[in-house]
């Protein structure tokens, strides 16, 4: 069975990076009936805080990427981590290194002017165990001197690495404590994990990673490594193209969904397609889709796909959403009769929303009450000539049907006998039930607004 894990270090809040990777291993476990699992690499203990791990907890729950078991955390793995070091020591795979800071300075000095590697070559990889002093030590792994190293990785094919290039890297600390890459090792072992999804920055660790892998003989799991994400401008993400934290869009309004299928088409394609839903990206997601050179950030593509789902999500799916993001934006949580008139106008304004406050604002009609007021625009839409043809207008509705069919047809006759189109009704019907120029079709806001409502709002701007 398929385990992935995301391994984030608690530093920051969870980077749109970050989220792409917890993404493409959540879909391919996912869609495989597998297991993803989450770890938190906090063995940095001066940058990890709590502070990040919520961070980066909230950031996966808004995308919906829900994780299997218990969080790992891989500083509390510490000991088990300290006694493979020790296991590979007494399998002789690692040895005890005396050689002080001072000592290693001179030996990289030294092979510096002699033009020579500056890896460190230890005199004690050799040395018999009963020349050891009596001093603090590192334990080092046993790297290979000859031959060389092939990662066979997915995304980038085979990468080869000629040993001559690995030192005998160190594994455990004169302090007892484990170094980062034997954690990673262990953990991924440990947790079962059988595919390796993480960003190309990680490449050259892994043929570090694979020394370890090899001394204890254990599987060395499929790996994946992505290409960074780059903006628009083809350089490495940074600020300058924009909000790097994943729920900065959440604030901005994105819907999850939409999120999610943004994401997913960074760097990984299935044919033509665009749009998904999360159950054709969790069948269709692979590794052999994911491309070799960085995608690029596009704003007005995530745009196009978040409408997409907008538009696709039922109403209370949509209503929860709407919910999350008030509070994510820390603005003020919608009324229960305002749910309830959101409810009502749902189905015409979700259409072409390509986020949630444009939604809303579409929605402003229903969300406002008497006395609604008219914005600049609107404002414009309401000067005494039309105000007094509202006047006329409101009395013939007192009695009308309120049907769609029925609405039209007395509008329209109302029209004729003012010897105009209904076009230029609009205006000022939008702006007496909506205080908005711009808002849903005129009969949509009446039937949603309810006879009473529509007529009083329309009194209240009539002269
Ligand atoms: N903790 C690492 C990071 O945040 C990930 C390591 C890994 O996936 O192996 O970049």
């Amino acid at each position: 069975p398929v385990v992935t894990r995301f391994a984030p270090s608690p530093t920051g809040y969870l980077h749109i990076g970050g989220a792409r990777t917890a993404l493409f291993s959540w879909l391919f476990a996912r869609g495989r009936g597998g297991q993803f699992l989450l770890r938190i690499e906090d063995t940095d203990r001066a940058r990890s805080t709590p502070e990040a791990t919520e961070a980066i907890l909230k950031g996966l729950a808004w995308l919906g990427l829900d994780h299997d078991g218990e969080i790992v955390s891989q500083f509390e793995n510490a000991d088990r981590h300290a006694e493979v070091a020790r296991e590979l020591l007494a399998a002789g795979k690692a040895y005890k290194c005396f050689a002080t800071p001072e000592e290693i300075t001179a030996f990289r000095e030294a092979a510096r002017e002699k033009g020579e590697s500056t890896l460190f070559r230890s005199p004690w990889r050799d040395a018999d165990p009963a020349t050891h002093p009596d001093a603090p030590y590192v334990i080092r792994i046993r790297a290979p001197l000859t031959g060389e190293t092939v990662i066979r990785d997915e995304v980038q094919g085979d990468v080869r690495i000629s040993n001559d290039q690995l030192d005998d890297m160190i594994l455990l600390r004169s302090d007892g404590t484990p170094v980062y890459m034997l954690a990673v090792v262990v953990d991924d072992h440990d947790m079962g994990v059988t595919h390796v999804i993480r960003g190309d920055d990680h490449l050259n660790n892994a043929a570090r990673q694979m020394m370890i892998y090899d001394a204890m003989g254990w599987n060395v799991p499929v790996w994946a490594h992505i290409p960074l994400i780059h903006g628009p401008d083809g350089k490495k993400l940074s600020k300058r193209h924009g909000a790097l934290g994943a729920q900065e869009y959440q604030v901005m309004g994105y819907p999850a969904a939409g999120m999610r299928n943004y994401l997913a088409r960074l760097g990984w394609s299935h044919g033509d397609d665009e749009f998904f839903t999360d159950d054709e990206a969790r069948e269709w997601f692979d590794l052999s889709g994911i491309g070799r050179s960085p995608a690029r950030f596009d704003l007005k593509k995530l745009e196009n796909l978040s409408g997409q789902h907008i538009a696709v999500t039922d109403d209370a799916a949509l209503q929860r959403e709407i919910t999350e993001f008030l509070a994510a934006a820390e603005a003020p949580a919608l009324s229960p009769g305002q749910q309830e008139m959101l409810g009502r106008a749902m189905y015409c304004v979700k259409e072409r929303a390509k986020t949630l406050p444009e939604l809303l604002e579409k929605a402003h009609f229903a969300l406002t009450s008497r006395p609604v007021e008219p914005d600049e625009k609107a404002a414009k839409n309401l000067d005494p000539v039309s105000r007094g043809i509202l006047g006329e207008l409101t009395p013939q509705l007192q009695n009308a049907s309120w049907s769609r069919e029925n609405l039209e047809a007395v509008l329209n006759s109302f029209a004729e006998s003012k010897d105009t189109k209904f076009g230029k009704l609009a205006g000022p019907l939008r702006a007496a039930l909506a205080g908005r120029a711009v808002t849903p079709s005129v009969f949509d806001m009446m039937l949603v607004l309810g006879r009473d409502e529509s007529l009083a709002r329309l009194s209240d701007a009539a002269a």
